[in-house]
């Protein structure tokens, strides 16, 4: 009898071995926010496997000394296609995690779903497709803080260098047939509020602070309470991610302190009518500061992207709704069509992340295929 927990799955074809053996090099480089440095030897990485595309030209860019790069083929700047990802993953204090192992089909490391398995999907895509065809109108870009908010990645290179495009593929949200048209908008508050210190003996001589937190973090429930209006969650949510004091006493009521919630909302909610009812419910001590905000998207699905799926997966795509953001809102904001779809995964931003190998193929068969009709060749 045999105990060893044995890969039950058939061998690799030789396109899957190329996607295995470059994402377990990927996830190996704990490229998170934390590990700047780290994060520059994963932009690193992938910049060694374009160098030999001799009719690409590789551009860095570094805003805030946060690092990424864009591939467009010489003498195209706007290409008709661009593939987008993202080499950051989420931070775990372990370095020693940052490793993969392969079971049952699978890739199980940190940042394997979330996106080092799709960034290697396109990467391959993107070599092979200008090996093949001269002047191909498809470019890459690939962007080191994406878990952070796309700040210094796409939203700079969309709104301050002008990056332009037909349209983004991004394998970051949704599933292999289920394409996003729609993601949440997200504020990310602070709330200070200031009250008056006593001795906690006293507390009829103070005023607070946290108290007071506490009532109105009751009173932003009930608020989000009344927005509920679907099944499925599809409405206005409110975390409470943090509550701090500088406070380090046990028997003193603090002069100030604050906490933080992370706000979800789809449309026809916006940004300005969520903190216009937030506002509704403070007291003149509390002082609201936006940390980052985002309105939400929605996305037009491309009929000949919508075949490509059909065509590899024999099932017709869902169009569905996302909870969470990414980097398509950048380009959505400025009217560039965007396809949010990705292969199968699980457990995101663990240590026990997953992407299936199967399905990371039929990715790059979609987009194959997506490429070849889309550009006419
Ligand atoms: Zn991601």
């Amino acid at each position: 009898m045999n105990h060893n927990p044995i890969d039950q799955s058939p061998a690799f074809n030789h396109l899957q071995e190329s996607l295995v053996s470059l994402t377990r090099d990927l996830v190996l480089i704990p490229s998170a926010e934390a590990n700047p440095k780290e994060r520059e030897r994963g932009l690193e990485v992938i910049k060694y496997h374009l160098e030999s595309l001799d009719q690409i030209n590789l551009q860095e860019f570094r805003p805030n000394g946060i690092p990424s790069l864009l591939a467009l083929p010489k003498g195209i700047r706007t290409p008709d296609i661009l593939l987008c990802g993202h080499v950051d993953v989420v931070s775990h204090p372990d370095l020693s995690i940052y490793r993969s192992t392969i079971t049952n089909g699978r890739i199980y490391g940190p940042g394997a779903g979330d996106m080092k398995g799709a960034l290697a999907v396109m990467l391959e895509l993107f070599r092979e497709a200008h090996s093949q065809y001269n002047g191909l109108s498809l470019g890459l870009v690939v962007t080191s803080d994406e878990e952070t908010g796309g700040y210094s990645g796409i939203r700079y290179l969309v709104n301050e260098i002008g990056l332009r495009c037909g349209v983004v593929l991004i394998p970051d949200g949704g599933s292999l047939t289920e394409i996003i048209v729609e993601e949440k908008g997200l504020i990310h508050l602070r709330l200070d509020c200031k009250g008056h210190e006593a001795h906690a003996a006293r507390p009829w001589l103070g005023v607070n602070p946290l108290q007071q937190i506490t009532e109105v973090i009751v009173k932003l429930q009930k608020l989000f309470e009344s927005y509920k209006t679907s099944k499925n969650h599809w409405h206005p949510t409110c975390a409470v991610t943090q509550i701090h004091t500088p406070n380090k006493t046990i028997n003193c009521i603090p002069a100030e302190a604050s906490c933080v919630f992370d706000i979800r909302f789809p449309f026809p909610h916006s940004v300005d009518a969520i903190l216009d009812d937030i506002k509704e419910l403070l007291n003149k001590s509390m002082n609201l500061n936006i940390i980052i905000c985002a309105e939400p998207t929605q996305f037009e699905p491309d009929p000949i992207f919508l075949n490509a799926v059909e065509q590899v997966t024999s099932s017709k795509p869902a169009l569905c709704h996302s909870h969470g953001g990414s980097d398509g809102r950048f380009f959505s904001y400025n009217d560039i069509p965007v396809i949010i779809s990705r292969p199968l995964v699980g457990n995101l931003h663990t240590e026990n992340e997953w992407i299936d190998i199967e399905s990371m193929e039929s990715l790059y068969k979609i987009y194959s295929i997506y490429v070849k009709d889309k550009l006419k060749l």
